[in-house]
C-alpha cells in the first residue's frame, strides 16, 4: 500500500472510532431502550381511564404503607405490575413537571417543562386529546390545580413556576370537572387584574370553593362542567385535617362518568401530591399517612372500575423522593426510617394496572410509554 494511502486509510479508521465512541455515550445516557411490551395490543379496549399519580411514590413509600396500615393496602387489587424509568431528557434525577409531562405527552423533556418539549414547543396532552375527541375529563389534585403534575396535563408553560399563567391555561380546554388547591392564582392575581374563577363561570363553569362550601355538600349538575378549590394555596397534610381525596375521586368519577352522555368515555388524573412533601421533609410518618390517604382513593376508584367494567385504572409515580428506606429494627407498625436525600432519586417507578387493557402495563419501559400504553389502550392509535 502507497504510503499516502495507508495513512489516509488510518485516519478514517480512527474518525470511524470516535465517531462510535461517541454514539455508545450518547446511548448510554439517554436513549430509550425499546421495550418489547411497545409491541403489545389491547385484548379490550377501555371506555375510560383514569390516572392514579402518587407524587414521589416510591417502592419503599408502598412498603412502608402498606407495614403501618396492617399489611394490606388496596393496591393489592390491581394484578397487573410493571416498572417505568423515570428519567428526564436533561437529568436522570427528573422532578414532577417533567414526570407528568412524560404522562401526558408522551415526550422526555427537562425539569421544569410543563406539557412543552426540550425545545419549549407545546405537545397536546392526552386530556386535550381525550376532550377533543368528545371525552369528559378531570383534575383532581392534593396540591395546588397548578402545580406541576396537574399543570402538565392541561397547561402548556416553560417553568413550573409560573402558576398564575399556569391557571390561565385552565380556559384553553373544556376541561369537565376539576378540584384542588391554589384558588390564589386564579381570583386574586399578582401578575394581571384578570379574574379567572369569573371567567370561568361566565364559561359555564359550576364554580365553588372550601370558603363558600364543603366538598361534601357540593352537589355537582352534570349539564355544566365543575370547579371546586379546596384551598387558597396548598392544601393542609391529611393529618391537619384535609380529608377530600377519597370523596373528590368518587365523586369525578361518578360526575364523569354521567357527563359522558354520548357515551365516549372519560380521561380522569388524579394525584396524592403530598407524599412528595414527606419525603422532601424526610418525614415518615408525613409519608405514610399521605401514601394511606391516597392508597384508599385507590380502592374507591377499583369500586368504581370494578363495577363499571370498561375503565382502565393505572396507579404508578413520578420518581421516589428521600432516598427513602425502612432499616433494621423496623416491624409491622413501627418502621425505623433512613434517607439519602430530601430530593428525588432515580430508582425505577413501579406501575399497577387494573381492567381493560391492563395487560399492556406489565414488563419494563420508559416513563414515556406510560401515554402510549394509555392511548392504545382507549383505541386513540389508528
Ligand atoms: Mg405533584
Ligand atoms: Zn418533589
Amino acid at each position: 500500500m502507497h504510503f499516502y494511502t495507508k495513512m489516509r486509510s488510518n485516519m478514517t479508521t480512527i474518525f470511524r472510532v470516535l465517531v462510535l465512541a461517541l454514539l455508545l455515550v450518547g446511548c448510554a445516557t439517554q436513549a430509550p431502550n425499546p421495550s418489547p411490551s411497545n409491541d403489545l395490543r389491547p385484548q379490550k379496549k377501555a371506555k375510560n381511564v383514569i390516572l392514579l399519580i402518587g407524587d414521589g411514590m416510591g417502592l419503599t413509600q408502598i412498603s412502608a404503607g402498606l407495614y403501618m396500615n396492617n399489611n394490606r393496602l388496596e393496591l393489592e387489587r390491581m394484578p397487573i405490575v410493571g416498572l417505568h424509568k423515570p428519567y428526564a431528557s436533561n437529568s436522570l434525577v427528573t422532578d414532577s413537571a417533567a414526570g407528568a409531562t412524560a404522562f401526558a405527552c408522551g415526550v422526555k423533556t427537562y425539569n421544569g417543562a410543563i406539557g412543552v418539549d426540550p425545545d419549549t414547543v407545546a405537545i397536546e396532552t392526552i386530556l386535550e386529546e381525550a376532550e377533543q375527541r368528545g371525552l369528559a375529563t378531570g383534575l383532581v389534585a392534593t396540591s395546588t390545580i397548578v402545580h406541576a403534575t396537574p399543570a402538565s396535563f392541561i397547561a402548556h408553560e416553560k417553568s413550573r413556576t409560573m402558576y398564575e399563567d399556569i391557571a390561565a391555561d385552565f380556559l384553553d380546554t373544556e376541561i369537565d370537572f376539576f378540584v384542588g388547591g391554589g384558588k390564589k392564582f386564579f381570583d386574586r392575581r399578582e401578575s394581571d387584574d384578570r379574574n379567572i374563577y369569573a371567567e370561568l363561570e361566565e364559561k359555564g363553569y359550576l364554580v365553588s370553593d372550601y370558603f363558600k362550601r364543603n366538598l361534601k355538600r357540593v352537589n355537582p349538575d352534570y349539564t355544566r362542567n365543575f370547579a371546586y378549590f379546596t384551598a387558597d394555596a396548598d392544601p393542609l397534610p391529611v393529618s391537619q385535617g384535609r380529608d377530600y381525596l377519597k370523596p373528590a375521586s368518587k365523586m369525578a368519577a361518578d360526575f364523569l362518568n354521567k357527563r359522558d352522555t354520548d357515551n365516549k368515555g372519560f380521561f380522569l388524573m388524579i394525584e396524592g401530591s403530598q407524599i412528595d412533601w414527606g419525603g422532601h421533609a424526610n418525614d415518615s410518618d408525613y409519608i405514610v399517612t399521605e401514601m394511606i390517604d391516597f392508597d384508599s382513593a385507590i380502592g374507591a376508584i377499583l369500586d368504581f372500575a370494578e363495577k363499571d367494567g370498561e375503565t382502565l385504572v393505572v396507579v404508578t409515580a413520578d420518581h421516589e423522593t428521600g432516598g427513602f428506606a425502612i432499616n433494621p429494627g423496623s416491624n409491622f407498625g413501627r418502621i425505623e426510617p433512613a434517607f439519602t436525600s430530601d430530593y428525588h432519586t432515580a430508582a425505577l417507578i413501579p406501575v399497577f394496572a387494573y381492567g381493560p387493557g391492563s395487560e399492556l402495563f406489565a414488563g419494563i419501559y420508559e416513563n414515556i410509554d406510560i401515554y402510549t400504553k394509555m392511548r392504545r389502550a382507549l383505541g386513540f392509535e389508528k
